[in-house]
């Protein structure tokens, strides 16, 4: 995947190249209320070519056509690798969503330039479009909501780079994450000294605020037909090598282990992540990139599958129905949700086309999708949740008490209304296992529970939309077994 965009790659000749830094501007998606709203100016290489920032200036406005200027001198030289400079300025006192549009003036090589939001070279500039809820995210009592796949800027390559650790934390909390898991890549860390120094440094944030970070680490392994697939560690004490598609070893693109032999080097619960992933052909051939099966799946001591990756795409269906499958056949995985953001708190940009064009969309927003789970003393995923759900909004939950099965669904005025609440039983059948579906009847309420009763099942899950067209579902509950 690649993220905020790196520019300076330019073998042989890359029409991105440009004798600037990147920067950019960024600030959360959204912002839970009575919380502050972080925004940051973000300059990437300015070790190589150095800036000075004179000010920023922009404007804040709403559907409701109020607005509120702002002008920030900074007058700043940067010469760093990595610069996140948080910038101090009024923000809208009201909820609902606000755009901020933001200009950056700054001066390289005796010249005066001013760009809008970013430097980057043909992409469009887009404002800023930040969500004041008017409550926190719904969830269960005692359960924590969390981003369970994202890259720091120890991710640092030729082609994206992601935020400081103490960015992100700063922008979960905002954001009403009460975890996040760090999970760069194999290929990124290099070794094991540079993860223990992200782990050092993790350990020193969560000593010091919130929300917990989850050190982890999504580590390149073999699939089945040896190609480089992608798996998520949460927790692990040592790092753990996998260079094949890193791309920094061309010469050789084979995995460096195994499925299974990743998942006992790590020593804890690991998951499948982004199973059916849309990639380009160049990852196909030049990376081997390939995607997890049904074998590499149940033949491999796998916890869980990664299939909402920040957006509901052809790659989250193909997912889900591969996760399906596994758990008609008796194997009942954990679905998991995050982003694969690399910084992007506000929206996606990458490179479209290497050496050529970049983008920008919501495909990959940090803390977006979130995991949601009950909370037990220990650290998120330091033992295996036995019930979750994953959402972008509304929550949805099964509770089993003395064998009774409820389903809870909550929304809130910031997510809408529920279009649909179904219900999925895993049925029995002599030639193949099937699904059914049950359409649960709702109105305009924001708050349902509804009683499930067993039957003969082997699992219930559920699904449910809003009219913001928000989603969630649920993990499968096994009810096969008394
Ligand atoms: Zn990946
Ligand atoms: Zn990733």
């Amino acid at each position: 995947m690649l993220h905020y965009a790196e520019t300076h790659f330019r073998f042989p000749v890359s029409r991105l190249f440009r004798r600037e830094p990147v920067i950019l501007v960024d600030a959360p998606f959204q912002v839970c209320p009575e919380l502050p709203c972080p925004v940051w100016l973000i300059i990437r290489n300015a070790s190589r070519f150095p800036v000075y920032i004179n000010e920023i200036y922009g404007e804040w406005e709403n559907a409701n056509g109020q607005s509120i200027s702002f002008k920030l001198p900074i007058q700043k030289q940067f010469n760093g690798k990595f610069h996140f400079e948080e910038l101090d300025f009024e923000k809208p006192q009201s909820y609902g969503i606000w755009s901020l549009k933001i200009f950056i003036k700054y001066e390289i090589d005796k010249k005066s330039k001013i760009c809008e939001r970013w430097n980057y070279p043909f992409l469009q500039p887009k404002p800023l479009m930040i969500n004041f809820l008017k409550e926190p995210p719904p969830k269960p009592d005692g359960w924590l909501a969390g981003d369970a796949h994202c890259h720091s800027s120890y991710t640092s390559d030729s082609v994206e780079f992601g935020a400081a650790p103490e960015v992100l934390q700063k922008a979960a909390k905002s954001a009403g994450l009460d975890f996040f898991c760090i999970t760069d890549h194999s290929y990124d860390l290099i070794n094991a000294e540079k993860f223990k120094k992200l782990k050092n440094q993790i350990a020193e944030l969560n000593s010091k605020s919130a929300p917990a970070i989850v050190i982890g680490e999504e580590i390149s392994c073999g699939n089945s037909k040896e190609q480089n697939v992608h798996l998520l560690s949460f927790g692990n004490e040592n790092y753990v090598e996998g260079h094949g598609d890193g791309g920094r070893r061309w010469w050789n693109t084979s995995p460096d282990l195994t499925i299974q032999k990743a998942i006992e080097k790590s020593g804890v619960f690991c998951f499948a992540a982004h199973p059916k992933i849309e990639m380009l052909n160049s990852e196909k051939i030049l990376l081997k990139r390939g995607h997890w099966d049904f074998k590499d799946l149940t033949e491999n001591k796998i916890h869980g599958i990664e299939f909402w990756n920040g957006f509901r795409g052809k790659d989250f269906y193909e997912g889900r129905n591969l996760w399906i499958k596994c758990l008609l056949a008796g194997y009942m995985f954990l679905p998991i949700g995050g982003n694969d953001a690399h910084g992007d708190l506000n929206c996606y940009t990458a490179v479209k086309r290497p050496l050529w064009s970049l983008k920008c969309n919501m495909e990959h927003v940090f803390g977006l999708v979130r995991t949601v789970i009950p909370s037990t003393e220990k650290n998120p995923f330091s033992e295996i949740p036995d019930n979750l759900y994953l959402t972008d909004g509304p929550a949805l939950w099964l509770e089993k008490i003395d064998g009774k099965v409820t389903l809870h669904a909550k929304s809130t005025g910031d997510f809408g209304k529920f279009l649909s609440i179904t219900v999925f039983r895993g049925e029995r059948n002599e030639n193949s296992n099937y699904e059914k579906k049950e359409e649960m009847q709702i109105d305009d309420s924001l708050n349902f529970d509804f009683e499930i009763l067993l039957n003969n099942s082997l699992y219930v899950r559920a699904e449910c939309e809003t009219s913001c067209g928000k989603f969630a579902l649920t993990s499968a509950m096994n009810v096969g077994k008394p």
